[in-house]
């Protein structure tokens, strides 16, 4: 099985998850490749051998420098079709969703999206897909090739495994047409401290926390914790915090340590973006949430009140 993975880089920085991506693919032991696309592509390219490429194919034009889909897929269609991938892998964000989405109308392909594995079976290739509100988990596979997948967001681990890999420029034709949507603006994010993908504490806050304002009392707890702060779809889609640290099924996954939730239900769609931290606390003032189904610790309790002393005791224990 050929096998490619696109691997997303902002600014010169390979996006974690696509690290994760081309580990996992390379350890299913078929040749794997990677794709690196738009401004600064080569010097990412460059370092992936160390997660498993053997080669990686690099394009940089005009064309690429904004993170649009269209003249991505215009490039990776010209790619696979050279080259005759039969699995074209991507790790999911707001740019891939569009660009495998593009991709496999544009090849007529099936695209598996929201996979949180990826195995070989009898030598297919083979997807796990969470469905029916992430309760169950089923196997997935292609009826045809290339066979397209997105996975969820931090379903796999970068592994540096050390490695080189022979890096081959090519040169892709976009189409004049793919170069008509003009990004006008950005805006970045600067949070502080670790970002919830990586963070081995994280204090998340819900629609509990009552007003955007409160999610302050939250802040505070994951600052003397060393950790960072998430929250659930209910508050980011109403403003209340970025939509950067939403956890869950439409959000990122996560799998820190410890995970405090405070004033969160503990939905099905959000306890799949969280299930896997160590150790689950919850505080939460009705004992009937479903989060004490599955919490390791729980705290029955307005959190306006345990939270603030939670963080003196930590400020405590810290200076004592
Ligand atoms: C297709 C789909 C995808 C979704 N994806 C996601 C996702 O990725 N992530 C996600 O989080 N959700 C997601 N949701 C939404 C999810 O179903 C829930 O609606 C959401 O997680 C609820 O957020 P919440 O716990 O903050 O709010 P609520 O469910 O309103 O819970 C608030 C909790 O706070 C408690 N509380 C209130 N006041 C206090 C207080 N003073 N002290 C202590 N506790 C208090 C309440 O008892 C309650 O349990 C999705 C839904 C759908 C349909």
């Amino acid at each position: 099985m050929s096998t490619v993975v696109y691997v997303e880089q902002h600014e010169g920085e390979a996006q974690r998850d696509s690290l994760g991506l081309l580990s996992q693919a390379a350890g299913l032991g078929s040749d794997v490749c990677a794709v690196v696309l738009g401004e600064q592509a080569a010097a990412v390219a460059a370092g992936l051998g160390a997660y498993g490429a053997t080669r990686v194919y690099v394009a940089d034009s005009p064309a690429l420098a904004s993170p649009l889909p269209q003249a991505r897929v215009d490039a990776l269609e010209a790619l696979i079709s050279e080259h005759g991938f039969e699995n074209v892998l991507f790790a999911s964000s707001v740019l891939t969703a569009d660009v495998a989405a593009g991709l496999a109308s544009r090849l007529r392909a099936g695209l598996n999206w929201g996979l949180v594995d990826l195995r070989v079976d009898g030598g297919q290739l083979v997807g796990t897909q969470p469905a029916l509100g992430d309760s169950v988990f089923v196997d997935v596979g292609w009826t045809s090739t290339p066979r397209l997948a997105l996975v969820r967001t931090g379903a796999f681990e970068p592994k540096n495994v050390g490695g080189d890999a022979e890096v081959i420029p090519f040169v892709p034709e976009i189409a004049e047409w793919s170069t008509r949507a003009t990004l006008l603006d950005r805006e970045k994010t600067v949070s502080e401290g670790p970002a919830i993908e990586e963070a081995e504490i994280i204090v998340a806050g819900g629609r509990g926390l009552g007003a955007p304002e409160h999610f302050s009392v939250v802040e505070v707890l994951a600052a003397e914790l060393g950790g960072a702060v998430a929250a659930t779809r209910a508050v980011v889609d109403a403003g209340w915090y970025p939509y950067s640290t939403q956890v869950g099924q439409t959000g990122k996954t996560v799998t820190p340590k410890l995970y405090i939730a405070c004033g969160i239900s503990g939905a099905i769609q959000h306890k799949v973006g969280m299930q896997n931290a160590s150790v689950i606390v919850a505080i939460n003032k009705d004992k009937n949430a479903p989060i004490f189904d599955y919490c390791d610790f729980g705290v029955i309790g307005d959190l306006h009140e345990v939270v603030p002393k939670l963080a003196e005791l930590v400020r405590q224990q810290k200076s004592g």
